[in-house]
């Protein structure tokens, strides 16, 4: 039986996207404003494909304008960043992400660094991780900033909190680390070749797991009464459901962890849907920042 509070990400993206929309409606009334968000898609991966056209949906389900760019597996990087250029300067685009991986013939940093930073809504282009780095307002990943809006809903202030991250990647770790270190947590990231890594971990009063592999922080590893983000997204097979079946897992076994965690995310329904309510936030964000319109609140760092 879990003892913990499980943490309902499903709900909270839900209250963030009736946010959004209420202020996207407002825009619309009192401004004439649209917030749009253009999506590149090169290439058919079919993990891409779902994760674009789920983003689309919701883009117009909150009221704002979408504008989908799919383009062919051989586009050459001259034509992508021909595209982005025309994005950077249409008024109608407030925000612009480029669906990855990209093919590999494509430089990930060289597209990525051609957005607009101020429409750069996945908040990837190097100017947004300086900006994050030295505490300036910038346009934050929205996996760690949906991870930091229920940590924040959880315990209010996070100031003074032990917080342990385990994993170091650009998307997830490092700015998930940057914006714990924003609300005064003191902060340590773990990554592959951190010593005694259970020790350390089991000294986090919030432990965020972004590691890719499968229930690898396990009960023992947990201080009780912490708080668990557990970001990971993991397919394991799942015969008892049918041949070639499978089910979501995340970085942290839930059973076991439930039991000595204060508050767990749950793998689906914990972190995944935060990912793109928060991408729309970060749209309205973006518009009002370009139009010189007030922010909503907390709906960023
Ligand atoms: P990534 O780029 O592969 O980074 C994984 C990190 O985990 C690396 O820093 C790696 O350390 C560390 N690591 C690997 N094995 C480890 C071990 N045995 N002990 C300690 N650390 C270890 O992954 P990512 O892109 O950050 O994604 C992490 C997970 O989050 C994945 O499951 C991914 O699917 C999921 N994810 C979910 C969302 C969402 O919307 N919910 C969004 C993005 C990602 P080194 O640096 O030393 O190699």
């Amino acid at each position: 039986m879990a003892q913990a509070q499980i943490i309902d990400g499903k709900a909270f993206a839900a209250r963030v996207r009736e946010k959004v929309a209420a202020h996207v409606a407002r825009l619309k009334e009192v401004h004439n404003i649209t917030p749009g968000l253009a999506v590149v898609l090169v290439g058919e991966d079919p993990a891409s494909e779902v994760y674009v056209r789920s983003k689309g949906k919701q883009t117009v389900e909150v009221g704002m304008a979408s504008f989908e760019h799919k383009l062919p597996e051989d586009t050459s990087e001259q034509e992508l960043l021909g595209l982005l250029d025309e994005l950077n300067s249409d008024p109608k685009v407030h925000g612009i992400l480029v669906q990855l991986p990209l093919p590999s013939h494509l430089n990930e940093d060289l597209v990525i660094g051609r957005i607009n930073p101020a429409k750069d809504v996945d908040g990837f282009h190097i100017s947004n991780v300086g900006l994050l780095a030295t505490g300036q307002k910038a346009m934050v990943p929205c996996t760690p900033l949906g991870c930091l809006m229920m940590l924040r809903e959880q315990h209010g202030s996070l100031a003074g909190m032990n917080a342990v991250v385990v994993g170091r990647s650009n998307i997830v770790g490092k700015p998930m680390a940057q914006l714990l270190l924003r609300d005064s947590c003191t902060v340590t990231i773990a990554h592959s070749r951190t010593k005694d890594i259970e020790a350390l971990c089991r000294q986090a009063d919030i432990l965020v797991a972004a590691v890719g592999r499968p229930q690898m922080i396990t009960g023992d590893w947990v201080k009780p009464g912490a708080t668990v983000i557990d970001v990971g997204i993991n397919r394991l097979p799942a015969p008892e459901k049918g041949e070639g079946k499978t089910r979501l897992v995340g970085d942290v076994d839930f059973e076991s962890a439930s039991k000595v965690a204060g508050a767990i995310t749950p793998v689906p329904g914990g972190v995944g849907p935060m990912t793109i309510a928060c991408l729309l936030a970060n749209t309205l964000t973006a518009c009002c920042r370009s139009h010189g319109l007030p922010e909503p609140d907390g709906l960023t760092a």
